[in-house]
């Protein structure tokens, strides 16, 4: 089977730059921020640029990629103007996404800081609900959270509670991240397959997109959300290359956020090309 694996990689000199580099490294898919991780402004779209990463992705062979949203973007904080932030980045990110047709774009589901799950999801799939257009070309992620602090997206529940609200759902999908959902309390180093299953069975096994291979410093059920290089953490090579080959996660890309430098990703991409069934 062939496989889409690549990193997380930094945006600043464009999409034809981050593609070329992705294929030095070995990669045929990548991750991205699309403006600083912690906010602020996005660089000018150059629609030339995107054209040729859409002839070059085309020509090696790129899977889908994966735009990743600031940090910093909280659909459901309490305050208000956190809450703005968030549209307006969401909707000038979407809008940006069209100029690279049929990827991805994963967020966190937010942090609901003491208002509590319930009022999270609903302020979440309110905003969803406004940003969303039916005639965009994007699926929208929601990636699998630890349950760090407040933050909502730790179980499969939350995760379909929140797309059982949003009206164009056929635009949602889930990005599985391994160091989270381990974290989160769900065992894929001894029970893989009960874990999908369990996701099958309350979100549908359709509505995953993506996989966030990390491993993991803290333990089963830690809630703690820190990711550890490939085999360096309690999940392990093994477990972690179970995950990227089984059959859920076939022609999905296969993300690296790992402490590594460019050198490193290079090793870890080769590795688990070596594993990959
Ligand atoms: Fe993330
Ligand atoms: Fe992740
Ligand atoms: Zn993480």
């Amino acid at each position: 089977m062939l496989k889409y694996i690549g990193c997380h990689l930094s945006s600043s000199n464009g999409f034809l730059a981050m593609g070329k580099q992705a294929s030095e490294i070995g990669a045929n898919t990548f991750q991205f921020f699309t403006r600083n991780p912690r906010g602020g402004a996005a660089k000018p779209i150059d629609p030339a640029d995107t054209a040729s990463f859409m002839d070059f992705a085309a020509e090696n062979g790129f899977g889908q990629i994966v735009a990743h949203a600031p940090y910093t973007l909280n659909p459901c904080s309490a305050d208000e103007k956190i809450r703005r932030f968030a549209f307006d980045t969401f909707t000038d990110d979407l809008r940006r996404m069209e100029y690279v047709p049929g990827n991805l774009y994963n967020f966190h589901p937010g942090s609901h800081v003491k208002q509590g799950a319930e009022k999270g999801i609903e302020l979440t799939s309110e905003l969803l609900n406004r940003v969303l257009f039916e005639d965009m070309h994007t699926t929208v992620l929601l990636e699998t959270m630890a349950g760090k602090g407040s933050e909502i997206g730790r179980s499969f529940e939350e995760l379909r509670a929140i797309i059982d609200r949003v009206e164009l759902s056929g635009k949602l999908g889930v990005c599985l991240d391994t160091c989270h959902v381990f974290d989160g309390g769900y065992d894929i180093v001894n029970s893989l397959d009960r874990v999908l299953d369990e996701f099958d069975r309350i979100i549908g096994i359709s509505r995953l997109k993506a996989l966030h291979l990390n491993d993991s410093l803290n333990t089963l059920g830690s809630h703690k959300d820190r990711h550890a290089v490939i085999g360096g953490g309690s999940i392990g090579t093994q477990a972690l290359a179970a995950v990227m080959n089984h059959p859920a996660f076939d022609g999905k890309p296969v993300i690296l956020e790992t402490p590594n430098d460019l050198d490193g990703y290079k090793k870890e991409i080769a590795l688990l090309r070596s594993l990959a069934k």
